[in-house]
C-alpha cells in the first residue's frame, strides 16, 4: 500500500498523483526550448546594453571624483550585504584598512537598484535584515518594502562607518592576483588601481539583467526598462504606486516572477490597459503581512536573531516551530503538510523512503490548495485555468501576493498566454505579436530577471586571473570548485561569499552569507596571527569538499531546481536543460543542510589547523 492510499482519506486528499505527474510533464514540454539558457541576451555584449540595464542608474548621477592608486589589506567588491557584513565584522576585528566598490551610488546592493513599485521582501525581515541586533533596529513590518531595506543598508552603513571606505558608481573592470608580492591588482571603471592583500567577492546573485533574446527587440519605438532600473519619469508615482503617467498609456508586461507578482497590481491599477505576458505562472501564496509588535519585538533575548534564523532553517527541514513569528510563515507550509502527512501514518510503519513520499505528497497537497486560491479570487473560470501553477512547489521560486490575483479581474487587463510559443514570438515597432496577434503597447516593462543560475563569468560579470592568470571561471568549468564553497585552489587570499555558493536550500539569502563571512573573518585573524603571506586550499582539500557535495547529493536536495519529469524551465533547473548538459549544481550547495554546514565550519575553525590550505608565511 503506498502512502498515499494509507492517508487519503484520513487527509481528504482529493488528487490523483499520477494525474498530477501527467499534468506536470504536458505543461513542461509545452514550454521547454531547445536552447535552453541561450534564449537570452547577454547584456554584456552590446555597449548599449550593458549601459542601459546594468552600468546606467537612474537612481542618482555619477559624481566625479579623481581616480585613487592605494595599498589596502582587505577590497570588497560588492556594497549589497555581503560586502556591507563583511565590512562591518572586519572593523569589529579591527581592520579599518579596507575598501568596498560598487556599480551602484549606494549601498543596498539589490535594493539599491530594485526600486520598481510594491517592491518588498518575501523573507521575514527579522531573519532577513542583516545585523538586527547590533544596530538596534525594529522593522515595521513582518515583510519590509524596498525603501525601508534600503534605508537599513543606509543606516548599517552609518552605525558601522562604512561610507568612508565606500567607492560608489565604481565598477570592478578586473582582479588579478601578483604573486611576487601576494596582492590582489584590482582595477575599475574609475581608474582606480586597488592592490590589496585579501579581496572578497560579493557581488550576489540577482545584480546582472538578462532579457529574452525576442525577434523586434531594437525595433519598437516606445519605452522599454527592465524591473531593476525602473523608470519613473514614465510611470510617475513611486515605489508605493500611483503610477499616474501611466493613466493614458498601455503597458506590456514580459514574465510573471517575483518582480511581476508585486509590480504588476500596480500598473493594473494605473494603466489605461495593461497587457501581462505570462509563460509560466508563479505560484502566489498569501503575504499576510503585519506591523512589528513592538512588546514581542522588545521581549527578544540577546542572540534572538541567530536563534530565529536557525529555528526556520530547521522548519525547513520539517522541524516543528516555536516562535510566533514562524508559525503561519508561507514557505513552510510544506513542511506543515510534510508534517501533517507523517503524523497520519503508524509510527512503526515509517522507513526511510517515507520521508520522500511524504515531501512529494506535501507537494501535491500545497500546490493543489495554492491552486484552488487561484478559482477563489479569480472571477473568470478561464483565466483562473491560466494562472493555476502546474509543477512542482520548488521548481520555481515561490511568491506571495494578497492583491496579484485580483489585478486580472480588471477589464483593463489583458492576460495573455504565451507558453504554447514558449514566449513572447515578435516585438514590432509599436507592439509585442503572442499567439499571431500583435497587441499595441507605448511601453515594455522586462520582468525577465537575472543571470542566476548562468555560465560562472556572466553571472559574475568580473574577469578574475588567479596564479600563472589562470582564470577563476577556467578553473571552475562546468562546476565550481571550492573548498567551503568559499575558496579556490590557485586563488590565494580571495573569498567568495553568497549568490553563488548558498550552501544551504536556504531561501534566506542572509543567513549564509553572516554565517560566511564569520569564517572568513575568523580565517584571516588566523592568518595574520601566524604572520601568513598568502592561503590557497590545496587540490586535495578542494576535491575532497567536492566529493563530499557530489556524494552527498540527495534526492531532497536535488528536489530544489526540480526533476526534468516535473518542472517547467527556469532558472532553478537551467531552464529546463537536461540533466547531463547542466553544469553541477551540486557542487553550488552544500546538500545536507544548514545545521550540518555551520557545525562542519565549526569544527574546521576549532581544530585549529587550518586544514586543508596551503599557508605561506614570511620567513
Ligand atoms: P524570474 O527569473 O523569476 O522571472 C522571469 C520571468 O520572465 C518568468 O516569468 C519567465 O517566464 C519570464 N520570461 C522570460 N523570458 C520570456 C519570454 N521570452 N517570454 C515570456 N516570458 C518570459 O525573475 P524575477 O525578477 O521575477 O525574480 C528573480 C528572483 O529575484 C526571484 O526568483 C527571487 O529569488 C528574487 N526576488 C526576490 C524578491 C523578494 O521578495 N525577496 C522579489 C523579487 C525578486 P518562465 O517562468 O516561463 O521562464
Amino acid at each position: 500500500m503506498t502512502l498515499f492510499d494509507q492517508v487519503k482519506d484520513r487527509l481528504d486528499l482529493a488528487f490523483d498523483p499520477s494525474d498530477l505527474e501527467t499534468k506536470y510533464q504536458f505543461e513542461r514540454d509545452r514550454r521547454v526550448r531547445t536552447d535552453t539558457d541561450r534564449q537570452f541576451i547577454d547584456i554584456a555584449e552590446t555597449k548599449e546594453h550593458e549601459d542601459k540595464y546594468h552600468h546606467d542608474d537612474p537612481h542618482m548621477p555619477v559624481q566625479h571624483r579623481e581616480a585613487e592608486a592605494v595599498e589596502l589589506d582587505f577590497l570588497i567588491v560588492g556594497g549589497g550585504w555581503v560586502g556591507m557584513v563583511a565590512a562591518a565584522r572586519l572593523k569589529q576585528s579591527g581592520y579599518s584598512n579596507i575598501r568596498i566598490l560598487d556599480g551602484a551610488g549606494d549601498f543596498g546592493g539589490v535594493w539599491y537598484w530594485n526600486r520598481y513599485p510594491g517592491a518588498q521582501c518575501d523573507i521575514q525581515s527579522y531573519i532577513y535584515l542583516p545585523l538586527l541586533e547590533e544596530t538596534g533596529y525594529m522593522p515595521k513590518e513582518r515583510y519590509s518594502h524596498a525603501p525601508e531595506i534600503f534605508a537599513y543598508a543606509q543606516r548599517l552603513g552609518r552605525h558601522f562607518d562604512l561610507y568612508d571606505v565606500a567607492r560608489f558608481h565604481t565598477w570592478v573592470s578586473e582582479m588579478r592576483w601578483e604573486e611576487n608580492d601576494s596582492r590582489w591588482v584590482v582595477t575599475t571603471s574609475r581608474g582606480d588601481i586597488y592592490r590589496s592583500k585579501y579581496a572578497l567577492v560579493g557581488t550576489g546573485s540577482a545584480s546582472r539583467a538578462r532579457l529574452p533574446d525576442i525577434p523586434g527587440l531594437e525595433d519598437f519605438t516606445g519605452e522599454t526598462f527592465h524591473t531593476s532600473r525602473w523608470n519613473y519619469d514614465f510611470t510617475g508615482g513611486g515605489p508605493s504606486g500611483g503610477l499616474q503617467k501611466l493613466e493614458d498609456k498601455r503597458v506590456a508586461v514580459i514574465g510573471t516572477g517575483a518582480s511581476a507578482v508585486q509590480v504588476i497590481p500596480h500598473i493594473a491599477a494605473s494603466a489605461k490597459r495593461t497587457y501581462v505576458f505570462q509563460r509560466t505562472p508563479s505560484v502566489i501564496g498569501e503575504r499576510s503581512n503585519a506591523p512589528t509588535d513592538p512588546d514581542w519585538f522588545s521581549s527578544l533575548k540577546p542572540g534572538w536573531q541567530d536563534a530565529l534564523r536557525q529555528e526556520f532553517e530547521r522548519a525547513l527541514e520539517g522541524e516543528p516551530v516555536t516562535s510566533p513569528a514562524l508559525q503561519t510563515e508561507g514557505f513552510l507550509e510544506m513542511s506543515r503538510n510534510a508534517n501533517k502527512v507523517i503524523s497520519t501514518v503508524d509510527p512503526d510503519g515509517i522507513v526511510e523512503d517515507t520521508l520522500e513520499e511524504a515531501t512529494v505528497l506535501a507537494d501535491h497537497m500545497t500546490m493543489e490548495r495554492l491552486r484552488s486560491r487561484v478559482d477563489h479570487l479569480v472571477k473568470s473560470k478561464e483565466r483562473a485555468e491560466v494562472l493555476k501553477p502546474w509543477y512542482s512547489y520548488l521548481c520555481k521560486r515561490p511568491t506571495f501576493h494578497d492583491e496579484y490575483l485580483q489585478a486580472f479581474n480588471r477589464p483593463t487587463v489583458s492576460l495573455i498566454d504565451v507558453a504554447d510559443s514558449k514566449g513572447v514570438e515578435r516585438i514590432t515597432e509599436t507592439g509585442i505579436v503572442a499567439n499571431g496577434v500583435e497587441h499595441d503597447v507605448d511601453g515594455i516593462v522586462f520582468a525577465s530577471g537575472f543571470e542566476i543560475t548562468s555560465d560562472f563569468e556572466k553571472r559574475m560579470g568580473i574577469p578574475i586571473f588567479g596564479e600563472e592568470g589562470k582564470s577563476l571561471y577556467e578553473h571552475w568549468g562546468a562546476g565550481m570548485r571550492t573548498l567551503h564553497g568559499i575558496m579556490s585552489n590557485g586563488f590565494p587570499n580571495l573569498f567568495i561569499i553568497g549568490g553563488l555558493f548558498t550552501n544551504t536550500i536556504s531561501p534566506n539569502y542572509c543567513t549564509p552569507i553572516d554565517g560566511q563571512v564569520r569564517h572568513v573573518v575568523h580565517l584571516v585573524d588566523q592568518l595574520e596571527e601566524r604572520g601568513a603571506l598568502s592561503a590557497q586550499p590545496s587540490e586535495a582539500a578542494e576535491r575532497d569538499f567536492m566529493a563530499l557535495q557530489i556524494d552527498n547529493a540527495t534526492a531532497a536536495s536535488m528536489r530544489f531546481g526540480g526533476t526534468p519529469e516535473t518542472c517547467t524551465p527556469g532558472y532553478y533547473n537551467q531552464e529546463g536543460k537536461a540533466l547531463a548538459d547542466r553544469r553541477d549544481s551540486r557542487l553550488e550547495t552544500y546538500p545536507l543542510g544548514g545545521e550540518h554546514y555551520w557545525k562542519l565550519l565549526k569544527k574546521w575553525r576549532d581544530a585549529g589547523n587550518l586544514a586543508g590550505l596551503e599557508v605561506i608565511t614570511e620567513e
